[in-house]
């Protein structure tokens, strides 16, 4: 790495913990850039609402969402509200939702993608939704699961039921950010488990989760609600890696 990398990556570290300050104590603030909130913002400012780096898959029922997990997973509909990229905005509303304890960016980007998918009638397309459960342990540790957030927003402007109680992670698995596809599915092809049936059958599920990179998580619960009788499965995702 050159001097002027290690430079700008100490400065947008720098910027990134001032933005966590000014917010953890002053929370009128955006938490995408930490300008000011006007009356009526709520979480982000429309200008980072407007710069939010949108998929529009919704517009397209056959994206490359849908073709990664062709094969693998039955799917009626596949979408991911915004593209993820290492640096940038949505890396570091990521960031906060997971690991800096603000779920309400869950809950604020999920209305926000729950209208505009309301607007395009995905609203009379699904029945229930139901995020990627976390094991016990991290979600006591975080406090919240990251991807139900995400489910209750979009069920608040879609006018359709979640629950995050369905499902479970009997397993804890590791991250699966360093495996290969292949470790990426053996790692989580058996950790989940369906603990109220009767809930999702001949239902349209909308299966929920934060980021999708390989859909190895998606595609083994997906699997498992399917075969326990629900009739269809479609998945939305805060954002979508490359
Ligand atoms: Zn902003």
């Amino acid at each position: 790495m050159s001097s002027i990398q290690v430079k700008s990556n100490f400065i947008k570290s720098a910027f990134h913990l001032m933005g966590d300050f000014v917010t953890l104590f002053f929370p009128n603030h955006c938490l995408g850039c930490s300008s000011s909130l006007y009356k009526g913002e709520d979480i982000l400012c429309t200008r980072c609402i407007l710069e939010l780096p949108k998929t529009k898959y919704h517009e397209h029922v056959e994206n490359t969402i849908k073709a990664r997990l062709t094969g693998r997973l039955p799917l009626t509909y596949a979408m991911a509200f915004l593209q993820f990229r290492k640096t940038g905005v949505v890396q570091h509303l990521l960031h906060q939702l997971k690991y800096n304890n603000h779920p309400e960016i869950g809950v604020r980007l999920g209305k926000i993608y729950g209208k505009e998918l309301a607007d395009s009638d995905y609203d009379k397309a699904f029945d229930l939704i139901i995020p990627i459960p976390l094991h016990k342990s991290r979600r006591r540790t975080r406090g919240y699961n990251q991807s139900a957030k995400f489910a209750e927003g979009l069920s608040s402007t879609m006018n359709i039921p979640w629950d995050e109680s369905i499902a479970e992670r009997k397993i804890k698995t590791t991250t699966q950010t360093r495996k290969t596809k292949t470790e990426r599915w053996e790692n989580v092809r058996n950790v989940f488990y369906i603990k109220h049936p009767e809930r999702i059958i001949n239902k349209r599920i909308l299966l929920v989760d934060d980021v999708i990179t390989t859909g190895a998580t998606l595609e083994a619960c997906g699997h498992e609600l399917l075969n326990h009788g629900c009739s269809e499965i479609s998945i939305a995702c805060i954002a979508e890696a490359q």
